[in-house]
């Protein structure tokens, strides 16, 4: 399958992108890795008039520590942040999703920000044009009805996406650049739970940085997915608590690959707190899972199952927790 043809576009400073970006919002698609992009105007899904090329901007990929949080740069690689002595051993559950992305060459070339900003996927729409040629094209593709709901102009394509649920889970924030200059949020509000326009970044926004706070407590990253090697997640689950005279004093429980966005689970969350994690709350909590989480019938797996993986998982990650202090 062969690109179509784009304008081209590398930017000295994320300001000159930022204003190229804001000259044409919609025409315009910013290019760090190029995994997930590429693939997508490969098949046809996306095409835009013109690229503007991230990594052509010196200075987007670093790794920081401070007092307060350690910054990462947007074009950090999702391979240098989980070779980073420092992630690996202070921020553990940033290392366990990066490594869990794609394969090795998707982990070299991918970046931090392209992974948080990645399209959402549906079995309808990630698909070659001849795949997509036996049905008129669905609401995210142009038409009116989505072939999922049945439904016209709505979407629910799915967020698959492996480390935004580890850094929310976190408590990450991100900082962006755009005409009016710099805000910072959490990253939880990046996303927008619309599948046809999953971000809620403004026109001419790009994120310069990931702040992810310096913490005491412990995570996991679990990933259930087809294949072991290369493969998004069915469903995935980030885990991270914080105990004080062991119990759970903080809780943060996010899946992926359930919702139009990485779904944070707050009910489970609140029932956390004040536990001491032991095997009768554990079978409890992990019963507790499948209402909380509803997914959307856009992958071959089926919310009944993907629900049941949810609550095994939840299962998996508190009992790897319970011994850590
Ligand atoms: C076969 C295959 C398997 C994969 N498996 C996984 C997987 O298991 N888990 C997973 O999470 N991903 C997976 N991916 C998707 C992709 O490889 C990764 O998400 C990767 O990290 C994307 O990063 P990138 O830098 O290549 O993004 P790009 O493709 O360059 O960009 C992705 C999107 O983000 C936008 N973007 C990039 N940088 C910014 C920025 N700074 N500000 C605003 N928007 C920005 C781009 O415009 C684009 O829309 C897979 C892809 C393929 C092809
Ligand atoms: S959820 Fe519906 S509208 Fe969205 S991509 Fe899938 S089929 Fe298309």
């Amino acid at each position: 399958m062969r690109l179509p043809k784009f304008e081209y576009i590398e930017p000295k400073s994320l300001k000159e992108a930022v204003k190229n970006l804001s000259a044409d919002p919609s025409g315009t698609y910013l290019l760090a890795g190029g995994t997930d992009l590429l693939v997508n105007m490969k098949f046809g899904v996306i095409t835009p008039a013109r690229i503007i090329h991230l990594k052509s901007i010196p200075k987007l990929s670093y790794i920081i520590e401070e007092k307060e949080a350690i910054r990462i740069g947007v074009l950090t690689s999702l391979r240098d942040l989980y070779t980073s002595p420092l992630i690996q051993e202070k921020f553990s559950i940033l290392s366990h999703a990066a490594r869990e992305v794609g394969a090795y060459a998707h982990q070299v070339m991918g970046t931090v920000g392209g992974n948080l900003c990645q399209g959402n996927r549906c079995r309808f729409y990630n698909q070659s044009p001849f795949w997509r040629s036996v049905r008129p094209p669905c609401f995210k593709a142009g038409g009116e009805i989505c072939h999922v709901i049945k439904k016209p102009r709505e979407c629910h394509s799915t967020y698959c996406g492996d480390l935004a649920p580890a850094l929310i889970a976190m408590g990450a924030r991100v900082k962006v650049l755009g005409p009016q200059g710099e805000r910072i949020f959490p990253l939880k509000r990046l996303y927008s739970f619309n599948g046809k326009k999953p971000l809620s970044l403004r026109k001419g926004e790009i994120i310069k940085e990931v702040i992810v706070p310096q913490s005491s407590g412990k995570g996991v990253y679990l990933k259930w997915r087809w294949r072991g090697s290369i493969e998004f997640p069915i469903v995935s689950l980030a885990l991270y608590i914080e105990k004080e005279d062991n119990k759970i004093s903080l809780a943060r429980v996010v899946f992926s690959g359930v919702g139009e966005g990485p779904v944070e689970a707050s009910g489970i969350e609140k029932m956390l707190i004040g536990k001491t994690l032991d095997d009768s709350i554990i079978d409890s909590l992990s019963r507790e899972v499948p209402q909380t989480v509803s997914p959307m019938r856009t992958s071959i797996y089926s919310p009944a199952y993907k629900r049941k993986m949810a609550g095994i998982l939840l299962r998996e990650g508190l009992d790897r927790l319970k011994w850590i202090n």
